[in-house]
This record gives C-alpha cells, sequence and structure tokens, in this order.
C-alpha cells in the first residue's frame, strides 16, 4: 500500500452514521449515566472525538505512538518543553524558528532552563556540546529561512548515547518527505498551521512521540495546561492532511523548478534550496526525505533592503505575507518581517542578508511562477539604475 493509500484510509469512516467525512463535536461536555460511568468522554478539555481523531492520524502518519493536538504550533513546542525542570538544559539547533527562541529567551530562561545554541548541521557540536544538564537536543530541518539541513540520524546516536530526548521541529517537511521518529527522535512537533493544513485558513500545532510513555506525559500537559485544540480547527486540519502527499509532490516540483530559475538569474546572489546540488548538506537531504519541500531563500546581488523591498512588493502570484505552506504562493523579507527582532549583526551572522528574500511556493502552475519572478527583476531593472549597475557589476 502507497504512504498515500495508508494516509486516505488512516481517516476513519464515523462507525455511527457511516459519515465518511469526520463529524465535528462541537461540544463542551458529555452526559454521564452515574458519576464516572460515561462513554470515555467526561469534559473537552480533556477529550474530544473530533481532536482525537486527528491525533491518532498524525500518529500514523509520523509512526508513533501518540499524537497531541494543540492551539498553535507554539502551544506545541510549549508543551515539549514542559517536560523539563529548572536546572535543564535544552541544545537548540542556532537557526531556530524564531517563536521558539522568543519562548525558550523569554519565558522558559526565568523558569530556570538554559538553552544553548549551537550549529547543528555539524553533528560534532551538537556532541561537543552537551553536559550533564542537557536533557532535550531541538532540531529544525531544514531550518526557516535559510534551509540548513541537519543528520537527524547522526544526532539521534548522540542523543540516546547521552540519555536526553531529541526533539524535531518537522513543519518544513511535513510527514510526507521526512519522518525523524523513524530516524531515532523521539518526539516531533509541528506548526499544523503550514504543510498539513495547507489552507492558510487556521492555526494549529501537533506533536508525536515515539513512546507511549512519553505521549501519555505530553497528553497530561495538554490537559493540565489547556492550550487544545478546537473540534473544527481539527477538522480542518484532517481535512487539509487528506491531501498532504498530493500537495508536497508539487510543492516540490514548483519549488525545485523555482530554485533552477533563480540559480541562473543574474540578479540574484545565492539560492537556499537543499534540492539543489549546490546545497551544502544536498547528500543528508537527500538521505533522510523523499523530497527538499516547498521554501526557496535567494539574496540578491543587490544586497540592500530597498532592493529587497522593491521585489517582494512588486510580484503579483507571490502574495507578501509571513508564514507558509499554503495553497497560493507567498513571499516575504525576514529582514523587516520575521526576523526583524534580531540585531542586524546578529541576524547577519545566522545567514540571513538584507536582501534575503523567502518563496512559500504554492500550487499554481510553476510556468506562471517564474514568469512573475521574471517579470519583477524585468521591472526592477527598468525602474532602478541602482538594481541595473548592481546586476551587470
Ligand atoms: C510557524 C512555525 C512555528 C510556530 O507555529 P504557529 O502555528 O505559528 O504557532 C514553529 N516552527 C516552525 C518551523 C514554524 O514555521
Amino acid at each position: 500500500m502507497s504512504n498515500a493509500t495508508q494516509l486516505i484510509h488512516s481517516i476513519p469512516v464515523d462507525p455511527l452514521t457511516g459519515a465518511i467525512s469526520v463529524p465535528i463535536y462541537q461540544t463542551s461536555t458529555y452526559v454521564q449515566e452515574a458519576p464516572g460511568v460515561n462513554k470515555g468522554y467526561d469534559y473537552a478539555r480533556s477529550n474530544n472525538p473530533t481532536r482525537g481523531t486527528l491525533e491518532s492520524i498524525i500518529a500514523q502518519l509520523e509512526k508513533g505512538s501518540v499524537g497531541i493536538a494543540f492551539g498553535s504550533g507554539l502551544a506545541a513546542i510549549d508543551a515539549v518543553v514542559k517536560l523539563l525542570k529548572s536546572g535543564d538544559e535544552i541544545l537548540a539547533v542556532d537557526d531556530i524558528y524564531g517563536g521558539a527562541f522568543r519562548l525558550f529567551t523569554h519565558i522558559y530562561e526565568k523558569f530556570g532552563i538554559t538553552v544553548n545554541y549551537v550549529d547543528t548541521t555539524n553533528a560534532e557540536n551538537v556532541f561537543n556540546a552537551i553536559t550533564q544538564n542537557t536533557k532535550l537536543i531541538w532540531l529544525e530541518t531544514p531550518t526557516n529561512p535559510t534551509l540548513k539541513v541537519s543528520d537527524i540520524e547522526a544526532i539521534a546516536k548522540i542523543a540516546k548515547a547521552h540519555s536526553c530526548l531529541l526533539c524535531v521541529d518537522n513543519t518544513f517537511a511535513s510527514p510526507a518527505l521526512q519522518q525523524p521518529l523513524s530516524l531515532g527522535a523521539d518526539i516531533v512537533v509541528h506548526s499544523a498551521t503550514k504543510y498539513l493544513g495547507g489552507h492558510s485558513d487556521l492555526i494549529a500545532g501537533l506533536v508525536v512521540a515515539k513512546e507511549k510513555e512519553l505521549g501519555e506525559k505530553i497528553k497530561f500537559i495538554q490537559n493540565a495546561s489547556g492550550a487544545i485544540l478546537a473540534p473544527f480547527d481539527s477538522w480542518l486540519v484532517i481535512r487539509g492532511i487528506e491531501t498532504l502527499h498530493l500537495r508536497v509532490q508539487q510543492h516540490c516540483r514548483n519549488a525545485q523548478a523555482v530554485a533552477e530559475f533563480l540559480e541562473t538569474h543574474p540578479a540574484v546572489d545565492k539560492v537556499f534550496y537543499p534540492g539543489l546540488k549546490t546545497h551544502l548538506k544536498h547528500g543528508i537531504a537527500k538521505k533522510q526525505s523523499k523530497g527538499f519541500g516547498g521554501i526557496v531563500s535567494f539574496t540578491l546581488k543587490n544586497d540592500t533592503e530597498e532592493a529587497a523591498t522593491a521585489f517582494v512588493s512588486n510580484t503579483k502570484y507571490f502574495k507578501l505575507a509571513e508564514s507558509l505552506g499554503g495553497v497560493k504562493s507567498l513571499l516575504c523579507h525576514p529582514a523587516q518581517m520575521t526576523h526583524k527582532s534580531i540585531p542586524s549583526e546578529k541576524r547577519k551572522a545566522a545567514g540571513v542578508a538584507d536582501s534575503l528574500i523567502r518563496l512559500s511556493v504554492g500550487l499554481e502552475e510553476v510556468e506562471d511562477l517564474v514568469a512573475d519572478l521574471e517579470q519583477t527583476f524585468a521591472k526592477l531593472k527598468e525602474a532602478s539604475k541602482d538594481f541595473v549597475t548592481s546586476i551587470s557589476a
């Protein structure tokens, strides 16, 4: 059975009515026959059948034993950090999602949890940075927005040898391309807002634990802290997941073509896409994932915020917005948007140049997307002498 068939049939037909779409149980509580005598549901923060179905689908999709659904990707990350206690240390990828950085630094450091950031693209750096207090290794691969790739299997071995948990934020790859639990990770988190939801119409987060016991602990945190996903949003994520394989295949095809086009354009300096042979970790990306995803970043030869601003304000199909993973193509300028809170020197050191532009390549016809980028370059060349000078320089 192919992965897509397996996925589509992991979404159950309603046993009560035969409904082919998962019913939305829009309820806060459940009537009991006698105190404590119920049908397995007592209060909707603890359990909801629609959310429960999503949790079971994502657990199967990520090859784990327990899935847990949250009101946002950050709530999912928050629940994983709550496994730790004061004095514990997190070892995290240096090019981490900005919201995770903010959560670790501004919320958890004051509770005595420290975070050490390293360049995880070299597994040796992880090995060297582990201390007695390291309890959790936090990876994102590929990262945002520079598409750095880390070797999940190699880092999982290091984590195991030091008895720490390995959690992978699998948002960019999605389980259609990469299954970290099969490569040795203990926990996977998702911003389901992105590819799993897939239609830019909700905020949601998911956690999957490989082992049941660990999953039960996170489930306990979900109920105790309360950041659950609502029934309707759970249904939306299920609906998104139904077409995940199909969408992701097309995202990959389109992104590869866009990246190859950008690589040949004279106004472009660097292109970041794991599917390009020039990508530093192309080999590892190829080994651990079935495809390279829908995100492409690039810098301009005219490496200024002004040039990037002009570019992102002149595309037709690529809409200027934060977020990614939806049907419509989006683009953003991290230096002024997602990475604005990071001081300029620190941002540049992390590889986020002034002119870096991130594309979330959508599901339009790829010829139209390439033509859109082409017309934007042409328009800017005509409008600005600076742009022309830098192109011919
Ligand atoms: C968007 C994102 C998050 C945060 O998810 P929200 O659903 O916005 O809370 C976490 N990790 C990555 C990699 C993301 O892209």
